[in-house]
């Protein structure tokens, strides 16, 4: 029997298990897909809000400013990527300008450092900031991360404490015992104490499967973006819009922690939660929209478009707490925007006010927390590198050419605890297939390592879901 089972290992999930693998507990998290993180937490705009946006009163505000001033630490515990890049919003007209100033002010409560500039100060910051822009205040302590790196470091940590890992595992039913619940999966059942549902826009669905009606709806907002290239890179801070209640956060400018610019998103309520597909009117919007506080914009130097998810809530504010009626079966729903930046807050509230009810949470001495990093050839000095390639020749092989990723660094990804097992998982991890050519060249080489290091037949590597092979049959020996 499990003490806590977790739905869903979107960074929620993840940082949860991580958290919770601190404890005397046998922990589970059981993910649909066929690899962690395949939900919102795979596509957004990658920024760790430091929490001045969220209304005053709401736990998004709570949990927000409470996972900013944890993520340094998560950061450096796990050896992420993290970049200090700053977040100007900007302002057109004294109307936005007198909006800046209720952040200002709620910035001012909860602690957070900004300072404001006038247009032209920005502009001599920003080059390509528009001339419409007429003051911005700027939270320069915002950074980036890679969200799909924290959530894949946080699983690690997890496993090597002793949690399980279900994949390809769909939730299907819950039903009540007398000792706690029984999640029934498509392939396995498992007894729990207690349950943290984190599924993401399916968060309802789970809630209802043991609540009848849960109280809230989850409806799907899609965000789209473009990707340009590393090598065009025109702002130097992430560049917000003034918010807008309607519309969030807007259409943003996000430098990320690999060079490449993010230009989006969109915001679009769709039927479909499943549904991250771009759309031609998404698109046209994002081109349409990043034109009022940028200009020179080089959307010609785009390598990818990508569209994520938002499970945007009916009680508008995350959802965490304890279903009414449901002893230990705990609901983290609506966790839209900033749920990326507030789950390390968000993990510290389930643990501190909601399971230390219902569990005993004794600490494991020999629990490990932390997590080393990954070789990345790309940043080593010359000497290093050499180093590593005498030690292992593999690494000295390079197989994506734009990234500069060697074959040693993907034979790690795969034999590293909650490894690749796809196409798409490898590319996740150590980014072959992120660059210009979009795995042109080396797609057919990352197949070729699967099939060899997880031994199978390259007919049998999937690109990403359990279902989605990738060669029909052999046509040559
Ligand atoms: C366009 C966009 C931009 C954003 N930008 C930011 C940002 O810059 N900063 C920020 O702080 N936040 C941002 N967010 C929000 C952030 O991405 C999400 O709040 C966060 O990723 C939610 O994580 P999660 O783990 O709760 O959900 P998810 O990552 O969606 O994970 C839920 C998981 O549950 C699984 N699941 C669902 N149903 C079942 C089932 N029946 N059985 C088993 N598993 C199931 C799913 O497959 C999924 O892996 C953005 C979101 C979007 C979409």
């Amino acid at each position: 029997m499990y003490d806590v089972v977790i739905i869903g290992a979107g960074i929620t999930g993840t940082v949860l298990a991580r958290d919770l693998s601190a404890y005397h507990l046998k922990i589970a998290v059981v993910e649909k897909e066929n690899d962690i993180a395949d939900g919102a937490t795979m596509a957004n705009s990658a920024i760790v809000h430091t929490g001045y946006d969220p209304k005053p009163g709401t736990m998004k505000a709570k949990m927000n400013v409470l996972g900013a001033r944890l993520y340094p630490k998560l950061c450096e515990d796990l050896s992420l990527h993290v970049k200090t890049v700053g977040a100007f919003i900007a302002a057109c007209g004294e109307e936005e300008e007198k909006h800046l100033d209720i952040l200002a002010q709620r910035a001012d409560e909860r602690e957070i450092p900004y300072r404001f500039l006038s247009g032209d100060e920005a502009r001599k910051e920003e080059e390509n900031l528009s001339d419409g822009v007429t003051k911005v205040l700027d939270f320069y302590t915002t950074t980036v991360i890679y969200p799909w790196e924290a959530a894949n470091a946080c699983m690690e940590v997890a496993m090597k404490n002793g949690a399980d890992l279900y994949l390809n595992s769909e939730v299907t039913g819950i039903e009540k015992n007398e000792y706690g619940y029984i999640i029934h999966t498509v392939k396995d059942d498992l007894i729990t104490r207690t349950v943290v549902n984190a599924a993401g826009v399916c968060a309802d669905r789970i809630a209802a499967m043991i609540m009848g009606d849960p109280g809230f709806e989850i409806q799907a907002r899609r965000g789209e973006y473009y990707v340009l290239d590393q090598d065009a890179q025109p702002v130097k801070h992430i560049i917000f819009p003034v918010p807008s209640p309607v519309k969030g956060k807007g259409v943003l400018a996000v430098p990320t922690v690999y060079g490449n610019t993010l230009i989006g998103p969109n915001s679009d309520f769709i039927d479909d939660p499943l549904d991250n597909g771009t759309s031609f009117d998404g698109l046209a919007y994002v081109r349409q929209n990043i034109s009022k506080t940028l200009k020179n914009i080089p959307l010609n130097r785009s390598i990818r478009t990508f569209a994520g998810v938002r499970p945007t809530c009916s009680k508008h504010d995350f959802i965490i707490e304890e279903a009414e009626g449901f002893p230990g079966f705990i609901n983290a729903a609506g966790i839209e925007s900033p749920g990326l930046a507030s789950a390390p807050g968000i993990s510290r509230y389930i643990i501190d006010e909601l399971l230390s009810k219902r569990l005993i949470l004794k600490e494991d001495p020999e629990a490990v927390l932390t997590r080393e990093a990954p070789v990345v050839l790309s940043e080593l000095s010359t000497e290093e590198r050499n180093e590593m390639i005498r030690k292992n020749p593999a690494y000295g092989k390079i197989v994506c050419r734009c990234e500069q990723i060697s074959e040693g660094e993907i034979i790690d990804c795969i034999h590293r605890v909650c490894g690749a097992r796809s196409v798409k998982g490898v590319k996740k991890r150590v980014r072959p297939g992120m660059g210009r050519c979009q795995g042109g060249f080396c797609e057919p080489l990352v197949v070729n390592i699967l099939a060899r290091e997880l031994g199978i037949s390259p007919l049998e590597v999937v690109l990403d879901s359990e279902a989605s092979r990738i060669l029909e049959s052999e046509n040559r020996k």
